[in-house]
């Protein structure tokens, strides 16, 4: 039940992994791309107003230019100088006398006077414009006539808009700031962008399928807008994901074979391990105990071991789930049969060798523990001298069953040793109430001898509380002769 929670969660967390990452991007993806195009659409509609602030400037100018010269209306003064102000207007097509709705004479030639029919409306300082009027004069073409104390000014509509369209669908379009009328557009504009803008002096926003932004003027009566699909914006989106969401699938189908292949090892483990048990897959390798003074080897520790087909497989990756689902003692007890086999061997050579056997926490807890050792000692023709029982830290605080447990293998003569001493967390005043025999220390503090860490000086002090308990020391991994040099010195 604890194993399949686990699997889940590992599930959860490689899933997350993998969409995290791609969701965080596609967003951030979807906001960058959002900013370019407001940034794309500021400038169009700043340079709309630049260019429609230009020619406001220069139809004033030309105004006050034709006003302050005081030459007779329509003479061929007056005509002469307004083709020299249209001729220098880069916005200006041509300059004209306006009385009523009535073109009296202008920069274009002979054919007047002409009706321009009704002024569009007004600017807030006094200009009038009119939108749409088509003078036979200019070829047709429809004009924008802008009017200022008699003085017209013909400007092309396209003029202020006329911005290179690199992407279709851009529209663009000015407004008066204070009537809210239109002065001249490409594309659809609606009324409720240009008063999207407020009192501010601009804003960029999403309305529906289109990206807007909106630019005040800060001179004249005038509000550009620009605006382009939303469209523009979800394929740069699309064109990333394109991009980015095939790695993240494979980044999660490896991660989710992964996640896969662990969690089937880890629930069939079992399954393999009462298998390995049966077939009898488990084997021993010893590790010699030497007797430091004389250098005799006075003993070994069993080990246990699985040949997986034509591996062997570690340890650490099958002994805590052996414990956890208690097949443990289907492994203890194949470890008993092939210590006793070797013992027996053993004592014909040395009659005074010794074993020392892992037990586990869970073996600690059966009863059947106990007649698994009188066998082996029974099946090995050893003393029970001629085995020592190891208990981790852990096992020991196993509670009062294997409390009794160890007693009654004391009982039977044989020594019990305390194994990895010094890693769990059993109090020193405990030791003593035990009725342990043996203290082995673990590796970590053998191979702390000579150097500078801190644990360098923890072994001097096991060794000195051991003696003062009466327990013999086993050091766990020794390899220098320095390190057996320290545990040997007195
Ligand atoms: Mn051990």
């Amino acid at each position: 039940m604890r194993r399949s929670v686990g699997v889940a969660i590992a599930w959860v967390v490689g899933v997350a992994a993998v969409l995290g990452p791609i969701f965080l991007s596609v967003h951030l993806a979807r906001r960058q791309s959002l900013e370019v195009e407001f940034n794309r659409l500021g400038v169009y509609a700043e340079d709309a107003l630049s260019r429609a602030e230009g020619t406001a400037l220069q139809q004033t100018e030309a105004s006050e230019k034709l006003e302050k010269a005081h030459l007779p209306p329509c003479s061929p003064q007056e005509i002469a100088l307004m083709r020299q102000i249209a001729i220098d207007s880069d916005y200006l097509r041509a300059i004209g006398r306006v009385s009523g709705n009535e073109l009296l004479c202008s920069s274009l030639g002979i054919g007047h006077p002409l009706p321009l029919g009704p002024v569009t409306f007004y600017f807030r300082a006094g200009t009038s414009l009119r939108t749409n009027v088509r003078l036979p004069l200019a070829g047709g073409q429809p004009l924008m006539i802008a009017e200022r104390d008699g003085f017209a000014s013909f400007i092309g509509p396209s003029v202020p808009i006329d911005i290179s369209n690199e992407v279709p669908g851009t529209s663009i379009a000015l407004f008066s700031a204070s009537t809210g009328r239109l002065v001249t557009a490409s594309g659809q504009v609606p009324q409720n962008w240009r008063t999207a803008i407020g009192k501010s002096s601009s804003v960029d926003f999403v309305d529906g399928h289109s990206v807007v932004s909106v630019v005040r003027s800060s001179t004249f009566d005038l509000v550009a807008v620009a605006a382009a699909p939303r469209a523009t914006v979800d394929r740069t989106v699309r064109e990333f994901a394109l991009f980015f969401v095939p790695i993240g699938i494979l980044c999660g189908l490896a991660l989710a074979a992964a996640v896969w292949y662990l969690s089937r090892i880890r629930l069939s483990m079992p399954g393999l391990l009462r298998a390995a048990a049966r077939r009898n897959e488990f084997f021993v390798e010893y590790q010699p105990v030497v007797d430091l003074p004389s250098r005799r080897w006075v003993g070994a520790e069993a080990l246990i071991r699985w040949r997986r087909g034509r591996e062997v497989v570690r340890p650490d990756l099958f002994i805590p789930i052996a414990e956890e689902t208690g097949i443990i003692s289907l492994i203890t007890r194949r470890m008993l049969a092939h210590v006793a086999a070797d013992l027996r061997a053993m004592l014909r050579v040395c009659p005074d060798f010794r074993i020392g056997v892992n037990l586990a926490a869970h073996d600690l807890q059966s009863p059947a523990t106990l007649g698994l050792l009188r066998q082996t000692l029974r099946t090995s023709g050893a003393a029970p001298s001629g085995l020592v029982v190891e208990i981790s830290e852990r096992g020991f605080l196993q509670g009062e069953s294997s409390f009794q447990l160890i007693g009654a293998i004391r009982d039977l003569g044989i020594d019990v040793a305390m194994d990895d001493f010094g890693t769990g967390y059993s109090s020193l005043s405990r030791l003593g109430a035990l009725k342990l025999t043996h203290l082995k220390i673990d590796k970590y503090f053998v191979e702390a001898i000579g150097t500078d860490g801190a644990t360098n000086q923890v072994v001097a002090h096991i060794i000195e509380m051991a003696h003062a308990l009466n327990l013999q020391i086993v050091a766990e991994g020794v390899e220098s002769e320095e390190q057996a040099q320290f545990l040997v010195s007195p």
